[in-house]
């Protein structure tokens, strides 16, 4: 199986912060199951705000980047409204529908494994710049399965080779037996040494 990163792997680390999570902001609709599950954290959380106010509340949230799963719903739901009317329409790298197609052509099941939910990763695949690329995708993994800086978390998952951006996830998936692969794109933070096979285009796998 081949597995996935999607946020510096797949996609411009840029779409998702200057597309994504800013449209959830200035889209934001809050309807009272919203409201009832955005309380109910509110009301486990220990360091929150005085007062509970919806929107307030959510704006809140994203500036702390919390892993809020009531945060996470919400934002699933604009974000497959600003798809499905047009609005948004997700980045993917232009040798990445190629290498789908070669890998689903040898028979090689291909995963997501990303810290957005896997609506959120559904969607972002369905609605791309190369069109609807959710055939060549057969699992999806989300942070239900665990942390992507764990072990556990890939041995989870399987077996196979893990693309990634971040150094410390593919140590976390080499200890669990993968192959590991750095993506370094456009765009992504400097890396440390760190001794895995560098690509900068998915072309070179
Ligand atoms: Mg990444």
């Amino acid at each position: 199986m081949i597995v996935l990163d999607i946020e510096g792997t797949t996609t411009p680390i840029a779409f998702v912060h200057d597309v994504l999570f800013p449209y959830a902001r200035t889209h934001l609709a809050i309807d009272d199951a919203d409201r009832t599950a955005l309380h109910a954290e509110y009301e486990r959380e220990c360091d929150r705000p005085a007062t509970f106010e919806p929107e307030a509340y959510v704006h809140w949230l994203m500036d702390r980047d919390r892993k809020s799963t009531a945060l996470k719903a919400l934002q699933g739901k604009l974000w497959r409204r600003g798809y499905e009317r047009g609005e948004l329409r997700s980045i993917v790298y232009d040798d990445v529908p190629r290498a789908l197609a070669r890998w689903q052509a040898a028979g090689t099941p291909i995963a997501i494994y990303s810290s957005g939910s896997i609506e959120a990763q559904q969607l972002l695949f369905r609605y791309s710049n190369h069109g609807d690329l959710t055939p060549y995708l057969s699992h999806y993994f989300d942070t239900t399965t665990g942390p992507k800086r764990e072990p556990a978390s890939y041995r989870a998952i399987g077996s196979g080779t893990f693309i990634s951006d971040i150094v410390e996830e593919l140590t976390a998936a080499r200890d669990a037996g993968f192959a590991c692969v750095l993506a370094l794109r456009p765009g992504n933070a400097p890396v440390a040494a760190h001794g895995f096979q560098v690509v900068r285009s998915f072309d070179e796998l």
